[in-house]
């Protein structure tokens, strides 16, 4: 056994023989996976192994589309074929016309990655899959590359492959211990000796929290017991002249899939159990929990229904077996947080189907730091300090109770709610408060007119539109206010601070006290990586350097780890989040500024304090950092107020509002204002795949800086010119907004794709932010969007069309 190498992948089930394989296939084949036992001996042997391209972002197609291609070669290696079942063909089933509606969306969306899914009705769904019945049935999306593979085979030849690369892979070798050394490098610790190296992976399935506490890490990942059965020979099958087609059915909650001349039947029963959350037995090796069939006669009736034949026929095997889940469902593959040198590629409930594609982008981000797509739906750093065991547990067990349905645009399902609060959430709730959960912070979506009112979930405009659209008219007429709670504030204090902020960002650093700028961060190929606002406190009895880092709620721990992994030895730069300890409340709209003079002793004139600035002041009796931006378009000012003092500057400003009629508005109406004035979303509209240029941001990029993370690359991306151009279309559809991942077309083709839809309700207009091919980039040029299935007419326009010299804000 090496006792020296670059990484240690731990675990060989498809996560760590796929990232092994991968690690080799993009250069670094100095490199060893260890298992505790076989490989394929956690949950990979004993999988369904259906392997489908179906995802609901476009990364997630991408990566499948991947797996796909290399199963296909790997199944034609005349050395080492493998069974694989490609192309059988497989259907998403549908009974309402709302989900219909989504699979309509999720086909305009793979097609946009060059994947082709088809939205076929009833009577085609039978003809295709002639066990089945149409009762209670409107349709189904068609994935044509669906199948099934020989898991224990898949491993094999990626691991022979990895292997013949220069890896090697060492069988009954567990790790039973890790150490980080000061420069970050790795010892493994295993049963037969230490092994050094630079990386490590923890690619460990349902034991991943094993050698999660190897390294001081809990990861939010829950086990669940998942059962399939095997059914006898049935004679239509056997019949048939060709293989039957997966179905998957969120109707009644199981998967089918043909084995032999029988089907295999997969279950996601109400009833379901966590498993293995008090620890995990050894020697649970190549191992099944005990059938449970009793557990699944809810979800079994269903599919007796929908294919009679399965009535008639006996079961000879059942299989229930551990398998992972993560809060969201999309597993966690990327850096560890908080740590440096340590990736996982754990919690896969579709490991099978993933498994090539997760593996792919974890080498290329271990390889390169950065992956060919945008990896945030996968990266591991999306939950915060909020996803402990418990909700993790109530998440895992709500989203396998829901496995084949899909969230609605603005559904924010209720297991492990609240999470996150603020002394203000009680008072918003009783107020009539539709909250929705952003890092596990409850955030005001809108506000119920009644309590009756209730959100029909829809990939259409619903009844929330006329609310949105009152509250965006109180603001814009007179003031409103917003509690923005979980907002990413780091404070960076330090006479080194300034100077290191220029080096993270291609923008300008506001370097006069009492200023804010919106600055980028960009990644070493030049592309986008954070957005924040960088605010210049003036000096104080608090210090004299310190600046305050604000950005998406969501980038708590990417933007914390990113900023520390670029702090040189000896920078006088200090850093602090102090995210959970402050709230944000905005007051926005003409009135604002007579609501902040009757709270506040500070001159709050224009001249006193003019758009982009920055003071410390006190809100009634409560100390506040009071910024003069607006994410709205109308005037605004951000007030920042610690959450022991938040209730007492509530309750300072609803007194003074109440003179203005002052109304609460929430994150929807937001969303449509900020639409309005060309304002971008943090891994919407902001990817790692474009750099600003494409995204419309050069005003933000000072190339004349000497020296900023990404200018090199920057300028040989800007030498090649534009892949894409981030553009603003109004839609002629009063129908439904433009929803992510939309795909824009011309003369039948794709031509682009939407990253951000929702209707402008000051200007009356159906708006969306679409990367398109350059060519189109310029006003007045004319597409379509594939919305839902129907081709709405678009046109490029200018961006920021609502008050588009900022007139207003400047006021
Ligand atoms: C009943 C069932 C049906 C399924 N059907 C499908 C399907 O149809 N399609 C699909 O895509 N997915 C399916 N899945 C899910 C899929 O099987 C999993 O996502 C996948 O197998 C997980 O692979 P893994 O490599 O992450 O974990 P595992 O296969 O569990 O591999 C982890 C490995 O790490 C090793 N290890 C653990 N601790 C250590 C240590 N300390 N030192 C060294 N090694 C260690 C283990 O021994 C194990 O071999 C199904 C799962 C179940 C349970």
């Amino acid at each position: 056994m090496k006792s020296q190498t670059r990484v240690v992948v731990i675990g060989g089930g498809i996560a760590g023989c796929s990232t092994l394989y991968h690690l080799t296939r993009e250069g670094w084949t100095d490199v060893v996976l260890v298992e505790r036992n076989e490989l394929t001996s956690g949950t990979t042997w004993h999988s369904a192994a259906q392997v489908t391209n179906f995802g609901m972002t476009q990364t997630m197609v991408g990566l499948k589309s991947h797996s796909i291609a290399l199963y296909k070669e790997l199944s034609e290696d005349p050395d080492y074929p493998i069974n694989y079942h490609h192309g059988d063909g497989g259907i998403r089933l549908a009974n309402t016309e709302a989900q219909m509606d989504g699979y309509r969306h999720f086909a305009s969306m793979a097609r946009g990655m060059g994947v082709h899914f088809e939205v076929i009705d009833a009577a085609e769904c039978a003809r295709r899959h002639p066990l089945i019945s149409t009762e209670n049935l409107l349709g189904g999306l068609w994935d044509p590359l669906d199948g099934d593979i020989d898991p224990a085979q898949l491993c094999q030849a990626l691991a022979r492959r990895a292997r013949a690369a220069g890896a090697e892979v060492y069988r009954h070798t567990p790790v039973i211990g890790l150490t980080q050394h000061p420069e970050h490098s790795w010892t493994v610790h295993t049963d037969k000796g230490d092994i050094a190296c630079e990386i490590v992976v923890n690619a460990c399935g349902y034991r991943v929290n094993e050698v999660g506490a190897m390294m001081g890490v809990h990861h939010p990942v829950m086990s669940m017991e998942h059962q399939y059965f095997l059914t006898e020979e049935i004679p239509a099958i056997r019949d048939a002249g060709h293989r039957m087609p997966l179905l998957r059915c969120p109707i009644s909650d199981y998967y089918c899939r043909q084995e032999k001349n029988g089907l295999l039947l997969g279950f996601y029963e109400q009833g379901c159990k966590t498993w293995g959350m008090d620890g995990i037995d050894p020697n649970f090796v190549n191992a099944l929990c005990p059938d449970d069939l009793d557990r699944v006669t809810d979800v079994l009736e269903g599919a007796f229904a929908r294919m009679p034949a399965l009535m008639d026929v006996g079961i000879h095997t059942v299989v229930n077996g551990p398998i992972t889940y993560t809060i969201d469902g999309a597993p966690l593959v990327g850096r560890i947080p908080g740590k440096r040198n340590a990736f996982c590629i754990i919690g896969l409930r579709a490991g099978l189907g993933e498994g090539g594609g997760h593996g792919w982008l974890l080498a290329q981000q271990i390889v390169h730091g950065e992956a060919q797509y945008d990896t945030w739906v996968t990266d591991p750093r999306r939950f915060t300090s909020h996803a402990n065991v418990e909700l993790t547990a109530l998440k895992a067990i709500e989203d396998y109770q829901n496995e084949f349905r899909f969230h609605f645009p603005h559904e924010h399902r209720p297991a492990g709610r609240p999470m996150k609060t603020t002394p203000l959430t009680p008072i918003l709730a009783a107020a009539g408060a539709a909250f929705k959960v952003v890092n596990g912070w409850e955030r005001v979506d809108y506000m119920k007119p009644g309590p009756e009112f209730h959100e029909t979930h829809s990939f259409r405009f619903n009844e929330t539109f006329d609310v949105v659209a009152r509250e965006v008219a109180a603001v814009q007429t007179g003031v409103g206010i917003c509690e923005v709670n979980g907002f990413n504030r780091i404070e960076l204090t330090g006479a080194g601070v300034r100077d290191f902020l220029d080096r993270m960002s291609c923008s300008h650093i506001p370097r006069k006290p009492g200023k804010v700028g919106l600055c980028y961060l960009l990644n070493h190929f030049g592309a986008l990586k954070a957005e924040a606002t960088i605010a210049n406190l003036p000096a104080s009895d608090r210090g004299p350097d310190r600046v305050w880092y604000g950005s998406a709620a969501a980038a708590e721990y990417h933007d914390m780890d990113w900023l520390r992994a670029h702090l040189r030895p000896g920078e006088d730069v200090q850093i602090r989040s102090i995210t959970n300890d402050h709230t944000i409340v905005v007051v926005a709209g003409p009135k604002s500024r007579a609501v902040m003079q009757a709270v506040s002793r500070a001159d709050w004139s224009r001249d006193a304090f003019p758009w982009l600035s920055v003071r410390e002041c006190f809100v009634g009796i409560a100390p506040a950092v009071v910024m003069s931006v607006s994410y709205s378009g109308e005037l605004a000012y951000e007030i920042h107020v610690p959450n022991a003092q938040l209730y007492a500057a509530w309750l300072a400003l609803c007194t003074a509002g109440a003179a203005h009629d002052m109304q609460v508005f929430g994150a929807r109406a937001v969303e449509s204002m900020r639409m309005e004035k060309g304002y971008l979303h943090w891994k919407a509209d902001i990817v790692t795949e474009f750099d600003p240029f494409e995204t419309g941001l050069e005003r933000f990029v000072r190339m004349e800086k000497a020296e900023f993370i990404g200018r090199d690359a920057l300028l040989t991306r800007q030498a090649s010119g534009p892949q894409r151009r981030l553009v603003t279309l109004a839609i002629q559809s009063r129908d439904a907004p433009a929803h992510g991942g939309a795909s824009v077309m011309v003369d039948g083709a794709v031509k682009g794709t939407v990253t951000s839809g929702d209707w402008g309700h000051r200007l009356g207009m159906n708006l969306a932010y679409a990367f398109v091919d350059p060519a189109l980039a310029t006003p007045g040029t004319e597409v379509s969007i594939d919305i839902i299935g129907r081709l709405a007419p678009a046109e490029v326009i200018a961006p920021g069309p609502y008050d588009p010299d900022h007139a207003i804000v400047r006021a």
